[in-house]
């Protein structure tokens, strides 16, 4: 087998990794590129892969930075399968759509405004193409194998991070191989730590956190003081939130502080149809994550969820303090943009971040304290409270990995650090070499290695 870094290296983003066995290709995720511009412009560069040797796709997990492409992929001539677990499936059928919606949005945007310097500005792939590469989707129950037509045999196992979530490994009949995809936390407050695995002769590793640690601070503590100082100066608390996963914690944990009255009583709402769906989902998939049915009631009861449009406008205009979750989580794109340009410049209100912020994103940069941000294509102050909650990440620290890769049975032969910002992929093999003793190296973009 030969293995290529077509994404994810040098970056959190763009998760694609082509496997070649006998003359048939596969690709692990096939995510889009977000946050640095010289990044984003690879997601409009042809893959160097002609689409009739592509046998299969197998994806991780839903988030569209390993899902988002796939619709571009299929637009492109891509007819064959792509393999996945129910609730990936399930999450999936919800955010591509929604992001083939967000790319048409953006370009006629840019032609509305004219701030393209193309012209006319082109969405990367529509809604439509999304619903037609869903049809392409083929499930996969965790922890069963399955064998693709030329041979190859995959297995997907949970890893905690999202719902449905899982690396996969991959073998022929001479060597094997896994794909961490994201991996998550040991002590989730929702999802479950990932399960413990026997490992593969070669690995392909994250490293999203692999210079840090995120530390033992009560997240819980940390947003009830912020929403109570917020609330207290008349501010609003803004939190742009990944729809899946962190929207769903992070209602969970307001429900929380509001039972057991730790915060004032104001209005919570989420707004993004895609949150709201995905939350529905999380009901659903009630085996996969530690939220009990009362907690996921007590979740509704708490909420106004906010779908339409004009429900979304006029909550800009409401001058009472309230907290507002709403997607994208790095503040890239989506409805959280119309709330930051009209509640950043204010000193009263608060923006509260609850995950990784990819380098070159709004998010990055606010946590970074520079004094403007620019939004479709206009400058606004950054006057708001900036907070940080590190600890609600959906991703392992290094030790948190470490851990899962010393329960491995076998010590792989070689493993290859991806998804990560260079400092920390280079920070997570020191780690690996240094404290299991691992040949490890960071993978580098577009580098083919050689396996077995
Ligand atoms: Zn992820």
């Amino acid at each position: 087998m030969e293995l290529t870094f077509l994404g994810a290296a040098g970056t959190v983003t763009g998760s694609k990794y082509l496997l070649e066995n006998n003359g048939s290709q596969h690709l692990i995720d096939c995510g889009l590129y977000q946050g640095v511009k010289n990044f984003r412009k690879r997601n409009w560069q042809a893959l160097p892969i002609p689409m009739r040797n592509l046998q299969s796709v197998l994806l991780t997990h839903a988030h569209i930075d390993h899902s988002g492409y796939i619709p571009a992929l299929v637009k492109r001539g891509y007819k064959g399968k792509i393999y996945c677990t129910p609730a990936t499936f399930e999450l999936c059928k919800v955010l591509l759509p929604d992001a083939g919606f967000l790319q048409e949005e953006d370009a006629r945007y840019a032609n509305k405004r004219r701030f393209s310097k193309h012209s006319p500005a082109q969405p990367l792939f529509t809604k439509e193409d999304a619903l037609r590469a869903l049809k392409q989707f083929e499930t996969i129950a965790p922890n069963k194998e399955l064998s693709l037509r030329d041979g190859l045999k995959i297995m997907f196992s949970p890893v905690g991070h999202i719902l449905g979530a899982s690396c996969i490994r991959i073998h022929n009949e001479q060597t094997s191989v896994l794909f961490s995809g994201d991996v998550g936390r040991q002590n989730d407050p929702m999802m479950y730590p990932p399960e413990p695995h026997s490992g593969a002769d070669y690995l392909v590793i994250e490293s999203t956190y692999g210079d840090r640690r995120h530390g033992d601070t009560d997240v819980m503590t940390e947003l009830a003081t912020i929403i109570n100082t917020t609330a207290a100066r008349g501010g609003t608390v803004l939190i742009p939130s990944f729809a899946v996963g962190r929207a769903q914690l992070l209602l969970q944990l307001i429900s929380e502080l509001k039972r057991q009255q730790r915060i004032v009583n104001i209005p919570l709402f989420l707004n993004s149809p895609m949150a709201i769906s995905a939350t529905e989902i999380h009901h659903k998939f009630h085996e996969l994550h530690r939220l009990t049915e009362t907690q996921c009631l007590q979740i509704d009861a708490n909420t106004q969820y906010v779908r339409t449009v004009e429900e979304s406008i006029s909550l800009n205009s409401k001058r009472m303090p309230c907290i507002i979750i709403s997607a994208s989580g790095m503040a890239s794109g989506g409805r959280v943009l119309h709330h930051l340009k009209s509640l950043v410049s204010n000193h009263r209100n608060s923006v509260v971040f609850a995950g990784f912020q990819a380098a070159g994103t709004r998010g990055e940069s606010m946590l970074r304290g520079v004094e403007q941000i620019k939004i479709h294509g206009a400058y606004y102050p950054v006057k708001a409270e900036i907070h940080n909650l590190e600890n609600l990440s959906a991703h392992g620290d290094f030790e948190e990995i470490l851990h899962w890769l010393r329960e491995f049975k076998t010590k792989p032969i070689h493993t290859w650090v991806t998804h990560g910002e260079p400092v920390a992929a280079d920070a997570m093999r020191l780690h690996i070499q240094d404290e299991l003793g691992w040949s490890v190296s960071v993978a580098e973009y577009r580098d083919t290695v050689s396996l077995g």
